[in-house]
């Protein structure tokens, strides 16, 4: 079988065929680290962390790079001259943009981790990249698909045909669908700034135009090609991504090096929440910290924001949340209990109900990651196995096949990532022999709740006391 991708740039679904065998380079747009990332954000995210997973699973070696924007991007509304939504950030919570970054970047690892994310090899971050951003803007100019304005560049969309093609925008669309402010610098009014020049700009870097910052779209075209080369396979992103950012970055990084820049664009569509639109007014906007604060586990929001096919828009429910929380703790017990009706035993030829459920769950990731249909393949195997009660290798057969499609799902194992590690649980308990010892019993006692609340049972013997994970 072979993958079949959605690509954005062809509008249709293709072979998917790497540019080097066995090895697969994507990218995705990350988040600008100015507050919290929603589940929205979340959405995309996790679907190229599904693609990254299906790839490896089947058998692909993959490098994935995720940007981190920590400067440059300014609000939609004025995306050449308007507030840089660090800087705003900045102002309301009295700290610098630097310190801002550092908040919301840890935040967003920690969320990744929290939902399990397989993380991308790479996190470059875009103002430590400015010197590359800088030349690619060079070779633009010297290229004439740049021109310098004062102390600004713009990219001169009328010098790269192909731009539109992407997201399907051509001429007065453009012009009415990018919403842009037209500044007199600009020679079109689709032009945008590369470089900017803005004195107040608390972020500021020397050019060979003067001291001044990036615009956000270069700077995914000037990291992603550091770290992934000219060409390479996949960019995702979420469909708000399309215009104008990746339509820029095509006519940015195919500008500057007269090759073809990704060979397939695949976007993520939005989310709704509660069948609306999500508004912070109207209490229907969550952030994954919002979701675990009342009482949601992770691996809930990550199992349901990648149970439905990532081109269908997701209606994200506080009911499916539940429902996902209980598909999941079907799926555990259906493990626990193949894992020991296996006792032991190696897999061995898949009986038929094992071999048709694994059938169908490859062919649906096949077919562009259809997680509905591979769905159907898991809860196939639940059902089956059930019904035929299997022993041995038989069940060590259904095991292996569960734990395969978890590498995709990545719910199953009991929550190892996002809560302490052993050394850390170590730490504690040696802290609560220690009150012990020295018959300090609030703190001991409070040391034990604590451990309880991460999930750590403590057996109380008589050479001490050892722990498990609940
Ligand atoms: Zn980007």
């Amino acid at each position: 079988m072979t993958l079949v991708v959605h690509d954005t740039l062809q509008r249709r679904k293709v072979p998917f065929e790497p540019l080097e065998p066995g090895k697969v380079r994507m990218y995705h747009c990350g988040p600008t680290v100015y507050s919290p990332a929603h589940i929205g954000n979340m959405r995309s995210f996790l679907f190229a962390d599904v693609l990254r997973r299906w790839l490896e699973t089947s058998g692909y070696e993959v490098t994935q790079v995720m940007n981190i924007t920590d400067v440059g991007h300014l609000r939609d509304d004025d995306p050449d001259h308007g507030a840089d939504k660090m800087e705003q950030a900045a102002r309301a919570e009295k700290l610098d943009p630097w310190q801002i970054a550092a908040k919301y970047t840890e935040l967003f690892m920690h969320d990744l981790r929290a939902l399990r994310f397989r993380l991308p090899q790479c996190f470059p971050r875009a103002t430590e990249h400015i010197p590359q951003m800088i030349a690619q803007i060079e070779r633009l100019i010297a290229k004439g698909h740049a021109y310098v304005v004062g102390h600004e560049v713009y990219y001169a969309v009328e010098s790269f045909p192909r731009y539109g093609a992407l997201s399907g925008n051509q001429g007065d669309d453009l012009i009415a669908g990018a919403r842009v402010a037209v500044h007199e610098a600009k020679r079109d009014p689709r032009d945008f700034a590369l470089w900017k020049h803005d004195p107040a700009h608390l972020m500021q870097w020397d050019s060979p135009w003067g001291r001044g910052f990036p615009g956000w779209h270069i700077e995914c075209s000037a990291m992603s090609q550091q770290y992934l080369g000219t060409t390479f396979d996949i960019h995702t992103g979420g469909e708000d991504n399309i215009f104008p950012h990746h339509e820029c970055e095509i006519a940015q990084a195919e500008g500057a090096s007269d090759a073809p820049f990704v060979r397939y664009w695949m976007h993520a569509r939005h989310l709704k929440l509660e069948g609306g639109k999500m508004s912070k007014s109207a209490g229907t906007f969550y952030t994954v910290g919002d979701l675990v604060e009342m009482g949601h586990a992770p691996e809930a929001v990550r199992f349901l924001l990648i149970r439905s096919q990532y081109r269908q828009v997701l209606n994200f429910t506080l009911d499916g949340l539940a429902e996902a929380a209980g598909s999941i703790r079907r799926l555990r017990l259906f493990e626990a209990e193949l894992l020991e009706r296996a006792d032991g035993a190696a897999p061995g030829e898949p009986p038929a109900w094992v071999a048709e459920a694994v059938r169908r769950f490859d062919a649906s990731m096949d077919d562009d990651l259809n997680m509905s249909g591979a769905l159907d393949g898991v809860f196939t195997l639940l059902n089956e196995g059930h019904r035929h009660q299997p022993k041995g290798a038989d069940a060590a057969s259904a095991l292996s096949a569960l734990r395969r499609f978890d590498e995709v799902f990545g719910v199953l194992p009991l929550d190892a990532s996002s809560g302490p590690d052993d050394a850390e649980v170590d730490a504690l308990v040696n802290e609560r022999e220690a009150a012990r010892a020295a018959k300090n019993w609030t703190q001991a006692d409070r040391i034990r709740d604590r451990l309880q609340e991460m999930g750590i049972e403590l057996l109380d013997g008589r050479s001490g006391s050892r722990w498990r994970r609940l």
